[in-house]
């Protein structure tokens, strides 16, 4: 059977890997002329790293990542450690796979690479979509149309495939932007060798920095405060001086490494409340598409990797008239887990930005408590899950 694809980010792509594993023959739809992510860090924990490897990007996925030692959380001041949670080795004991900080491009293009060439298509941009009763129909900005048994609309947060389905509703704007940048390793030889994710807590603000590219760059990404109006475009840059000023009074330690930075991006950040249903018929929704959250959880990318586990599950024993019921089954799966992680991802908007005072000195001491016991086992719900395992 025909499946089609729309979007070739980190969700289209896998969905294509996990479909064509289930027996599909996949087109994916991109409207960009070339594949792209922002050359910036990504992290995947190990309930996203065990799902790729079990399509063969293991080893790829290991030479291109890095594997950060701790988690260790910090005062926005004084730099005062307020939590550190071991990650390598004990992610493997633990959950049976590693956590990866990655370069967004090298993660696009090791899912590409793992595809053959004619599957995803570039340069088509979808402008509307036909769900009928047999077949679904899409139709692209330069004309042609084409038809498939099912369609996958992981075409992200301003998803034209859910307009269709559902209707126009604009995403929730945080009131936060990220600035980003990427530092070479070696214009910051403080940080040190021991490749560790810090993060800094402080009143209205974090941030964090890791590395990635095999440890060649040191990638940060500071969150603060920002009235829409000034938020020009989802991908816009900002002057270094700004991310800088955003941070004036922070640790010394952060404000060296906006200071080696040369360009810094500036994201307005969004999210969706979540939605009743995600499918119609042959047609369902997948990643940002279906379920756009806030960064605070890093999870975003890896619940778009567990939902094409599970779809292409629900999928792969499914004739051309049970379609439409392979896909509610799969949002029904889907549904409860991502809801509860876009959830906790507001809910760290409010705990990560406390200010100085009673709160978050309680904030910190349970970060302290529960690092105190095993830290790791408080995200046993999350890293520990297995998108394919009730599947048996
Ligand atoms: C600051 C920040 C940090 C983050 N950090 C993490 C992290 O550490 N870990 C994590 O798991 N997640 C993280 N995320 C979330 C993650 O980036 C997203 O959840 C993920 O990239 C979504 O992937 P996707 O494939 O669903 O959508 P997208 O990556 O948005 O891909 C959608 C694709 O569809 C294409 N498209 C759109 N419309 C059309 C159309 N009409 N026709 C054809 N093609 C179309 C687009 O061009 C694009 O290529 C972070 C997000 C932000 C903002």
């Amino acid at each position: 059977m025909r499946a089609i694809i729309i979007g070739a980010g980190i969700g289209g792509l896998t969905a294509a890997l996990t479909l064509r594993r289930a027996g599909y023959d996949v087109q994916v739809f991109e409207q960009t002329s070339a594949l792209r992510e922002v050359g910036a860090g990504i992290q995947i924990s190990p309930n996203g790293s065990r799902l790729l490897q079990r399509v063969g990007l293991g080893p790829a996925l290991a030479r291109r990542a890095v594997r950060p030692g701790a988690m260790v959380m910090r005062r926005w001041q004084d730099g005062a450690v307020l939590s550190s949670q071991t990650l390598a080795n004990l992610c493997e004991s633990s959950f049976g796979a590693p956590y990866y900080h990655l370069y967004r491009p090298d993660l696009l293009a090791l899912l590409a690479e793992a595809l053959p060439a004619d599957v995803v298509r570039l340069g088509h941009q979808v402008i509307d979509v036909f769900p009928r009763e047999d077949s679904v129909e899409v139709r692209f900005a330069h004309g042609v149309s084409t038809t498939a048994d099912l369609l996958i609309g992981a075409d992200g947060l301003h998803s034209s495939v859910r307009e269709v389905l559902f209707g126009a509703e604009s995403p929730r704007y945080s009131g936060t932007v990220a600035y980003r940048g990427l530092v070479p390793a070696e214009r910051l030889p403080q940080l040190g060798t021991s490749h560790n994710m810090n993060g800094w807590l402080g009143p209205q603000r974090h941030f964090m920095q890791y590395y990635v590219a095999a440890a060649r760059y040191v990638n940060f990404v500071g969150i603060a405060p920002a009235a829409h109006k000034h938020v020009e475009s989802w991908s816009a840059q900002a002057p270094v001086a700004e991310c800088l000023a955003e941070f004036a009074d922070w640790h010394p330690e952060i404000q060296s490494i906006i200071r080696a930075v040369e360009v810094t991006g500036r994201w307005a950040l969004y999210d969706r409340e979540p939605l009743a249903h995600w499918s119609l018929g042959r047609v369902s929704l997948l990643g940002d598409a279906a379920h756009a959250m806030l960064p605070f959880m890093a999870q975003g990318a890896v619940q778009s990797v567990e939902d094409a586990f599970v779809l292409a599950k629900c999928l792969e024993h499914a004739h051309h008239s049970s379609i439409p019921e392979a896909l509610v089954r799969y949002e029904t799966i889907r549904r409860p887990r991502v809801s509860q992680v876009q959830a906790r991802a507001r809910e760290n908007a409010h705990t990560f930005h406390l200010p100085d005072g009673e709160a978050q000195r309680q904030r910190d001491a349970e970060l302290a408590a529960v690092a105190g016991t095993n830290p790791l086992l408080a995200s046993t719900w999350l890293y520990g899950f297995d998108a394919e395992a009730e599947f048996g």
